[in-house]
């Protein structure tokens, strides 16, 4: 027998290996095995039982050993590693890696303890002679048959002051069972289940939630690839629909995962489903999947799934990949959501490798969003994903009144800048003294993103990158928000010495400033990275904010997602042009998708909510259509002109990008580039650029960038490695390659 293993490191091909004898019976696809490779053992995953075809089998070294029991990456993984690598043009090894917990990938021992407990009951003329002839046995062996479970070994032996020995013999007379558990350090008990205590009681469904959960239930008995579209306004209750859909994944003995944007993983939103799942499923280990586990905790967690023990796994992005066993249901929640996309190697969308899994599995994917991406909605409408609306809030809560505020006419009736609209500050005023709360979405942090002398117009920028410095009031500082460089915020203009420096724009501590001013009274608390370097300051935050010890939160896109706080009827989106005035084509659809959800976290009490907008261009579409949360309304037009201009989803982006020191080289090199590809690629890609990045210089690199638009990404991304590999880069340029790229 022989197999084809995948090192875990450093090689990116397939070596051939022989299988002792005694290793047969544990080797499987995806097991996790020690292989020499020149005089040294190094990891590998089987990936197939294979011969090589240029080497002789009789030559072939055999492999050393096999690290767990069970395969460490089941074969619907290492199909899904295999899409990844030629889909995303990562290495193969990057993706495994990603995969795999480092634990794992160190072939970290199993902690292991061993527990004793009575193998059969004995007839007490039996027990007085083992009594008579070895005391200490019998003595451990009233003990155990005296336990209602099995006890552990090691606090057995140091309470009854008995040795090994006596163990092993009555392990050998056939009294005692001897077993070994896997000791957990478990993340499922961790404090994430502790944090914020939310009642569970079940909801009765609304007729929309019914028909949902009947269609999805419905969908799930088809056993095969579905892709669902679960499109809810913003307090729908989608949230009841998952869990039934994952009650009945888990009935048939199925495994599901649930995906959050990390944004949304608060302790609140899991306590929440743990509560529920209690309640709907009885005993199932609902895993925890989030970046701040440790490293222990994560190969628990692992273990539990990849053995079979726990079916359920919630969790950010990279949760896709766990090792969840028969997985019949993945729900991706805010399928929306930007914070899918990974912005590292290999740079994978955790909806589409969802969708891809589900497929691998023949299982259901469903998709869930108040403000689906258009790529979702148009699969839907072309009939590749099934549609399902639930158009109404539950208990017929309204969605709430949203006031445009033309601010061009306020800066003119207030005389100048102005963060808050009088509008605004009287909603405020009103809520306050009602003891409703309020939230105020900012997406911009510091004081203000910018400070320019009236005398000479200078403006102070980042010295390694092309953005201008932000200024922090808190501590007088000006920070570079891409690289971090930080200076004393001066006084004087540094360039030509003048006194006169005047802050544009604003951030949330400016919005602050400004709110104090107006509602001295109020309590207030700021929420952005900047107040959240301290641990559990956000979940202190949250649970105030429930607890009604808050009147006014301020915050960046944290506070935008998810929350759903009763009490809170107002909500203020300070500067709404923010996202429209980025370059990136999707900026309507992101406008949009912001409004929408801000708007949606006011009025999910029993009283009504208000939102108020605050924009220099009430007209604008992305505005406009929100105003009625007209999500068909606005995919119409925006598709429209999604199409007029081919680009996604009509087309396949890919992103090109070139970093390195000197411009002139980077500029050189890219036109060259350019011009091969389009020649040797012609009729099979629309080539755009070279052109300087938006931001065309962060830490001192040059960033110059090329666009691809395609019908066939995998085929267009094997010619560009080959391209690639053949074409004569200097050292200095760095690249890479993002496809269907999420943020611009
Ligand atoms: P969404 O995710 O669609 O915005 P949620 O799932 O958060 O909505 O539900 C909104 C609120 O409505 C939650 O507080 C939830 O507990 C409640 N809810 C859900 N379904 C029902 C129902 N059938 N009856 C009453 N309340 C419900
Ligand atoms: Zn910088």
């Amino acid at each position: 027998m022989t197999v084809g293993v995948h090192p875990l490191a450093g090689f990116d091909k397939l070596l051939h290996y022989k299988v002792p004898e005694s290793l047969r019976a544990q080797i499987a696809i995806g097991s996790l095995v020690r292989i020499p490779i020149m005089n040294r053992l190094l990891l590998g995953i089987v990936a197939e039982f294979s011969e090589p075809v240029d080497f002789p089998v009789s030559r072939l070294k055999p492999l050393a050993d096999v690290v767990y029991p069970f395969p460490a990456l089941p074969p619907d993984l290492l199909s899904l590693a295999r899409w990844m690598s030629s889909y995303y043009a990562a290495k193969h090894d990057s993706i495994i890696e990603t995969m795999l917990p480092a634990a794992v990938r160190n072939a970290a021992n199993i902690k292991q303890e061993k527990l004793l407990s009575i193998a059969r009951v004995i007839p007490a003329d039996e027990l007085a002679a083992l009594m008579k002839r070895a005391p200490a046995q019998s003595k451990l062996y009233q003990f155990l048959a005296q336990q209602f479970k099995p006890q552990k070994k090691s606090l057995v032996i140091g309470r009854l002051g008995a040795t090994a020995a006596v163990v092993a013999a009555l392990v050998k007379r056939g009294l005692v069972l001897e077993e070994n558990r896997r000791v957990e350090r478990i993340a499922y008990t961790d404090d994430w289940s502790t944090g914020e205590v939310v009642a569970s009681q079940p909801h009765n469904l609304n007729p929309g939630q019914q028909t949902a959960v009947d269609t999805i239930a419905a969908t799930l008995a088809e056993n095969k690839f579905v892709v669902t579209l679960l499109h809810g306004v913003t307090g729908s209750g989608k949230t009841e629909v998952y869990l039934r859909a994952m009650h009945d994944a888990l009935a048939v003995g199925g495994g599901v995962i649930f995906l959050v944007p990390e944004v949304a993983l608060t302790p609140q939103t899991v306590s929440r489903l743990r509560g529920r799942l209690e309640a709907i499923a009885p005993g199932h280990k609902c895993m925890v999947w989030h970046s701040h586990l440790s490293e222990g905790e994560r190969l628990d967690g692992w273990l539990s799934l990849a053995t079979g023990e726990s079916k359920i796994v919630v969790g950010a992005r990279s949760a896709i990949f766990a090792p969840v066993q028969n997985l019949k249901l993945i729900i991706v929640d805010e399928e929306h959501e930007p914070a899918y996309k990974q912005d590292e190697t290999p740079r994978y969308h955790g909806r589409d490798v969802a969708v891809m899994r589900a497929k691998l599995n023949n299982a259901l994917c469903l998709l869930g969003s108040a403000t689906p991406s258009l790529e979702s909605y148009s699969n839907a409408q072309a009939g590749k994903y099934r549609l399902i609306g639930l158009p109404e809030r539950v208990d017929a809560r309204k969605l709430p009144h949203i006031d445009i505020v033309d601010m061009r006419v306020e800066i003119v009736r207030q005389r100048g800048f102005t963060s808050l609209s009088r509008k605004l500050v009287d909603a405020m005023h009103a809520r306050f003294e009602k003891r409703e709360q309020t939230i105020l979405f900012l997406n911009r942090r510091g004081y203000s993103p910018s400070m320019q002398c009236t005398k000479c117009g200078h403006v102070e920028e980042c010295p390694h990158c092309s953005i201008t410095m932000t200024y922090h009031r808190s501590d007088e500082k000006l920070r570079c928000h891409l690289c971090g460089q930080e200076a004393v915020a001066p006084a004087r203009c540094p360039a030509c010495g003048a006194p006169e420096i005047r802050w544009k724009g604003m951030g949330t501590q400016r919005v602050e400033e400004a709110v104090r001013r107006v509602l001295p009274k109020a309590r207030l608390e700021r929420m952005d990275t900047d107040t959240m370097s301290k641990k559990n300051r956000f979940r202190e935050i949250l649970s105030d904010f429930r607890a009604g010890k808050i009147d006014i939160l301020i915050g960046t896109q944290m506070i935008a997602k998810g929350l759903d706080f009763p009490n809170v009827t107002l909500v203020g989106l300070i500067d709404a042009d923010i996202s429209m005035h980025i370059p990136d084509f999707r900026a309507n659809e992101r406008t949009f998708q912001l409004l929408v959800q801000v708007a949606g976290r006011a009025g999910r009490g029993d009283r009504a909510g208000e939102v108020v907008v605050q924009t220099f261009t009430p007209q604008a579409e992305a505005i406009q259509f929100s105003r009625h949360a007209d999500f068909e309304g606005f995919a119409a037009s925006e598709l429209k002109m999604r199409k007029d201009f081919r680009y996604p989803p009509y087309r396949h982006l890919i992103h090109h990008l070139f970093r390195g020191p000197s411009e002139e080289k980077l500029k050189f090199f890219t036109e060259q580039w350019a011009r091969h590809v389009e020649k040797e690629l012609a009729g099979r890609v629309e080539l755009r650029g070279p052109s300087p990045s938006p931001i065309e210089k962060i830490k001192d690199e040059y960033r110059y960038q090329v666009w691809y638009f395609t019908n066939g990404v995998t085929r267009v991304i094997a010619d560009l490695n080959a391209l690639r590999t053949a074409f004569a880069w200097p050292d200095d340029i760095t690249q890479v390659l993002d496809v269907d790229p999420v943020n611009l």
